[in-house]
């Protein structure tokens, strides 16, 4: 079937958001319409994106900021999968934290309380502050028995000036120090792709995620068993899909092309194996 078939079907949309809808503080392309062909469809949708430090009215404002108005319904983070996760394993917890608001809010928010004694969790996020002393307290708190929790593993995100430390590269003094292995809950970890899901309240068959990473989105997508759409305007150029051992169901040039269903159907493989071009 083709995508604008496929589409038709389709009752919601999980849509990554750095590469796919803006690049730092710039809207893509017809980042717009895409947005309101999905609700002239009647099609629910979810921003879904590893960053944990923002919450969901946060994310809201940074993208009314850029001239885009979406409700704080339609965003979910990695701090939110994190805290529907915790919240599942051990009810009412209590977590040391390293992290920015929407990481604390969004584990309030699912009953969880905060503790520097002797904490069920040490969960890390995204954050500004972040000192030697917080850093030796998670070291010795995860010594005394806590578990180690990472929102995301991505060792860096987009900055103002270049990159900046993600989650992945913040909690690795802490890993090193005490010879623990976090758990992370983001992307590529198919169940943030499953509490996403839940929150769209969407059955896998009746979603599709849309996303510029091969290696998290797609492979994400994929291990939940939910339609994939690669868009090419972010990190991913259309050479590097064959380079992986899995593909995307679909590619697009942007979100541009989604109400269309305009696809990109030739793939060319690396060039090691141009030999074998048709
Ligand atoms: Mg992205």
């Amino acid at each position: 079937m083709d995508l604008a078939g496929l589409l038709a079907k389709k009752q919601g949309i999980i849509c990554d958001m750095d590469g796919v809808i803006y690049h730092g503080n710039r809207l893509l392309p017809g980042v717009r319409e895409f947005v309101d062909w999905i609700k002239k469809t009647g099609k629910s949708f979810l921003f879904l994106t590893n960053s944990s430090e923002r919450t969901p009215r946060e994310l809201r404002e940074k993208l009314a900021r850029m001239g885009l108005d979406v409700g704080p319904e339609h965003f979910y983070t990695s701090a939110l999968a994190t805290a529907a996760f915790l919240s599942s394993q051990h009810p009412g917890g209590t977590a040391y934290v390293i992290g920015g608001n929407g990481l604390v809010n969004a584990l309030y928010d699912a009953g969880f309380a905060m503790n520097e004694v002797n904490p069920d969790y040490v969960v890390v996020g995204e954050t500004h502050s972040y000192t030697y002393d917080t850093i030796t307290q998670a070291i010795n708190l995860v010594e005394k028995g806590a578990r180690l929790i990472g929102t995301n593993p991505d060792l860096t995100g987009p900055g103002e000036h270049g990159l900046v430390p993600s989650t992945g590269a913040i909690i690795s003094p802490i890993e090193l120090a005490t010879g623990r292995k976090a758990y992370f809950v983001g992307k590529p970890n198919p169940l943030m792709m499953r509490q996403g899901l839940k929150r769209l309240g969407c059955k896998r068959e009746d979603a599709i995620i849309v996303g510029d990473r091969m290696d998290t989105d797609i492979v994400a997508g994929i291990e939940s068993e939910i339609d994939t759409v690669l868009v090419l305007s972010g990190v991913t150029a259309l050479e590097e899909i064959s380079l992986f051992p899995y593909r995307p169901h679909f590619v697009l040039g942007g979100v541009a092309d989604m109400p269309t269903g305009q696809t990109i159907d030739q793939i060319p493989r690396p060039e090691s194996e141009s030999g074998a071009k048709a």
